[in-house]
């Protein structure tokens, strides 16, 4: 044993004698020291800051000089950084792409992995798969409680409750109800065999197109999950629908209202309520974004994570003259145009916001996404502070995590992540990732496994 060695085991030894509890290891303690934090919590960013970990924990954190430094912790310099909580996302979907091409067939562990890899890369710890998840997704869940598996943390909706006929058309996966027994029926064996951790429900009718989930359903669907002790997020676009989804006790919007602006009535019933806001801004634009010419294919993540036929496509120009002469451009800028607008509305109204996405399908890459959402929130009128509580904290009330996960506090879990450039300055800047951590561990986001086998001519043929 060198001398160096034994003062270190003595050192640790002494600190255990110390502390008479329950007391860790001093290998265990890592203190990241220097960095602006962005705690979720407080509008002030703390300056010069000091985060003490242990083990998973934060044990301590505030400026320089306000915590104590435990001695024989190993001590990370962040001086010039800004750390902020790791990101939630209530609306994406998993599995479902490969390439270009978007199919139920291609739904498989191998692929939620990969993109529960791609999504902690950017520094999103929690991700809601909303509605559109298979077989292979229960497995995974229980693995991935279990510690056996990594990536970010999934939350899953299973397959999601939509009217017979109606959304998503042709569709043999999604429960379809037609009688408000049924519904509750439905819900109870749901629950009780897929265990979601929420329930997604679709009420459109695609501009008329499709027959729409009736009040009496949804109604009976909420109840029941309710009931159940699990909440419900829905995928909406009317105003009327919204309204009523929220008098029946819906829990989320995974969607801004898109065919009006939103009205006193609306506001208020969303307030008393208590209903959380998701806009999904960067799934609505995703068109639109491409259309106008994409300022984010320069991302330093896309060719690490995605494959080069992707990148290569959706840089092209056929690509995006094909979406910039859609006739139905200019309709999907107004909606767009409404849905911002309706955000800011829910925003002084000082209803909850938190962040969806809709990512996960081609070109609307994975974790980008997240950050996309936080600078089209930004654009529409939150200021970086709040868009960045917003896809923090108000993520993990929605789901009920907020005693372990969300924010930087004491006793919280450390997932966090570490900027180079200060996202208060330009939002974007929550793109300038140098590290994430999760569980108190620097996250090793360049061998996160992302390959997955090419999808076999059955999966193909379905498509
Ligand atoms: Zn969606």
């Amino acid at each position: 044993m060198t001398r160096k060695t034994y003062l270190t085991l003595l050192a640790s030894l002494l600190l255990a004698a110390c502390q008479p509890t329950t007391t860790p290891e001093s290998q265990d303690l890592v203190v990241i020291e220097g960095a602006t934090v962005i705690d979720g919590v407080s509008s002030t960013p703390i300056e010069n800051a000091v985060i003490v970990i242990d083990g998973d924990t934060i044990q301590a954190i505030g400026s320089s000089g306000s915590v104590e430094v435990p001695p024989g912790a190993q001590s990370i310099d962040a001086t010039g950084k800004t750390i902020i909580p790791g990101i939630f996302n209530l609306h994406a979907h998993v599995a479902r792409t490969e390439g270009m091409e978007s199919n139920d067939q291609f739904y498989n562990r191998e692929r939620i992995q990969r993109d529960a890899n791609r999504y902690l890369y950017y520094g999103i710890t929690h991700m809601v798969s909303l509605g559109l998840d298979q077989e292979p997704m229960i497995g995974f869940l229980a693995d991935q409680r279990a510690g056996r598996t990594g990536g970010a943390r999934l939350y899953s909706a299973g397959y999601g409750f939509a009217a017979k006929d109606g959304w998503i058309p042709n569709n043999p996966n999604l429960n379809r109800p037609t009688t408000p027994d049924e519904a509750r029926q439905l819900v109870q064996e749901f629950v009780q065999e897929k265990q979601p951790d929420v329930i997604k429900i679709w009420v459109d009718d695609r501009l008329g197109a499709l027959p729409k989930l009736t009040p009496e359903l949804y109604g009976a669907i909420i109840e029941e999950a309710h009931n159940q002790g699990i909440k419900v997020m829905a995928h909406m676009y009317y105003l009327e629908d919204t309204k009523e989804l929220i008098r029946r006790g819906v829990d989320g919007l995974a969607h801004s209202v898109r065919d009006q602006e939103v009205d006193d009535e609306f506001l208020k019933l969303a307030k008393e309520n208590g209903v959380t806001q998701v806009a999904t801004l960067a799934g609505h634009s995703s068109r639109l974004a491409y259309a106008d010419g994409p300022d984010f294919l320069d991302d330093s993540g896309l060719p690490v994570l995605f494959p080069a036929i992707v990148l290569e496509t959706v840089s092209g120009q056929e690509y995006q003259e094909n979406l910039a002469n859609d006739p139905n451009l200019e309709s999907a800028r107004e909606v767009y145009a409404t849905a911002a607008k309706n955000l800011a509305k829910v925003l002084a109204a000082g209803i909850p916001i938190a962040i969806g996405t809709d990512s996960g399908g081609p070109g609307r890459f994975q974790g980008l996404w997240e950050h996309r959402e936080m600078e089209l929130m930004v654009k529409a009128g939150l200021t970086p502070m709040q868009a960045i509580q917003a896809a923090t904290a108000n993520g993990a009330k929605f789901l009920g995590l907020e005693n372990q996960y969300g924010t930087l506090e004491p006793g919280k879990i450390a997932d966090l992540i570490i900027l180079g450039a200060d996202p208060l300055e330009d939002i974007r800047n929550t793109r300038n990732i140098d590290e994430v951590w999760m569980n108190g561990e620097r996250v090793n986001r360049d061998e996160l496994p992302i390959s997955t086998a090419p999808p076999t001519a059955q999966e193909r043929e379905t498509s």
